[in-house]
């Protein structure tokens, strides 16, 4: 039998993710503050909502996708939100990337009224999305999780068990921490490379056969910003809030992470660019601005 799902957040990853959900058989009413969005699901079939409250009514799953925890937290607990209107029987599903502290908000908030809560981040970019190749870090109790499984397949090829709601958001805050981090030592390590003379397409192939390999350069930066191409994808502004997130759990857990603080502070003085709003990969522009270098260029 069809799931209805009521879907809000058509972003940059919230699109492709209920586009693939629509193309593979699901019931979906969808809802974002942006109608072009909302318009674009439309041509594939989807039901536009006019409201949280008409995205909601008479969904078995509720997703939603949205920037930051202010949102997410405005979203489901707001008077006219997800938790004043969804059906009792229901699952929230949260697949943002927040704060593990408003997670756990929002599961106590979910079994108050005794709505099932499952916190899925997201992994990889909006090229997986759109394929339908994400990557899910799952938070939920067995029983739910049963709920969700077909959401998940139909929408990416890897699904990860965290453990019990919350444990979803904590394994993306330290999954992002680690990627953001690698991110900057890359752009810094191909500036100079550049500076000192070195070919792209030279420090490419031997970085990616080698152990210094990694996403950022040969799957991130390769697709991204040396094809001169630096629209998000995922911006410069929400990787700040997600190395913000890693950095106030570590201060929370009286850890200190020396060259993470470095990154969280080259993302904070990115903000303050016109990159503030473009792809993280622009991080490859900013490092070469500095360094006093055009940023190279691979197109195949
Ligand atoms: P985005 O800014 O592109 O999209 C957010 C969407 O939410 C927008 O369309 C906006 O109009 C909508 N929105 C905001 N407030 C709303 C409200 N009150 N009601 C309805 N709609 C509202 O962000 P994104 O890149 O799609 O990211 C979404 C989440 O996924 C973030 O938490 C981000 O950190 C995470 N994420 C992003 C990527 C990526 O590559 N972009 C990858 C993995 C995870």
């Amino acid at each position: 039998m069809t799931i209805k799902v009521g879907f809000i957040g058509l972003g940059a990853m919230g699109l492709p993710m209920a586009s693939n959900l629509q193309r593979k058989g699901f019931d979906l009413k969808v809802f974002d503050l942006d109608g072009s969005k909302m318009d674009q699901l439309e041509t594939l079939g989807a039901r536009k909502a006019a409201s949280i409250a008409e995205a909601v009514e008479g969904a078995e799953v509720v997703v939603t996708m949205l920037p930051a925890t202010p949102h997410v937290e405005a979203v489901v607990l707001g008077p006219e939100g997800v938790l004043a209107n969804i059906n009792p029987g229901a699952v929230l599903m949260d697949m943002s990337t927040i704060d593990a502290n408003g997670t756990d908000r929002i599961a106590r908030a979910c079994a108050a009224r005794g709505v099932a809560f499952t916190d899925c981040p997201v992994g990889r970019l909006v090229l997986h999305a759109e394929r339908g190749e994400s990557l899910f870090m799952v938070g939920a109790e067995d029983a739910v999780f049963e709920r969700i499984e077909p959401l998940l397949n139909a929408m990416g090829t890897a699904i990860h068990r965290c453990g019990p709601p919350g444990m979803g958001s904590r394994m993306k805050l330290v999954n992002n921490f680690l990627l953001l981090t690698v991110a900057e030592v890359c752009a810094e390590a191909i500036a100079l490379g550049t500076k000192l003379g070195l070919d792209i397409g030279t420090m490419r192939n031997v970085t990616g056969a080698t152990t210094a390999q990694n996403g950022q350069f040969h799957t991130l930066m390769v697709n991204k910003v040396l094809k001169g191409d630096i629209e998000p994808g995922f911006t410069i502004d929400l990787a700040f809030k997600d190395m913000t997130l890693a950095m106030t759990a570590a201060a929370e857990q009286r850890i200190g992470l020396p060259v993470g603080s470095a990154a969280h502070a080259v993302y904070g003085g990115a903000r303050a660019t016109p990159y503030a709003a473009k792809d993280y990969s622009a991080l490859l522009s900013l490092a070469c601005e500095r360094a006093g270098v055009a940023t190279p260029s691979l197109r195949e």
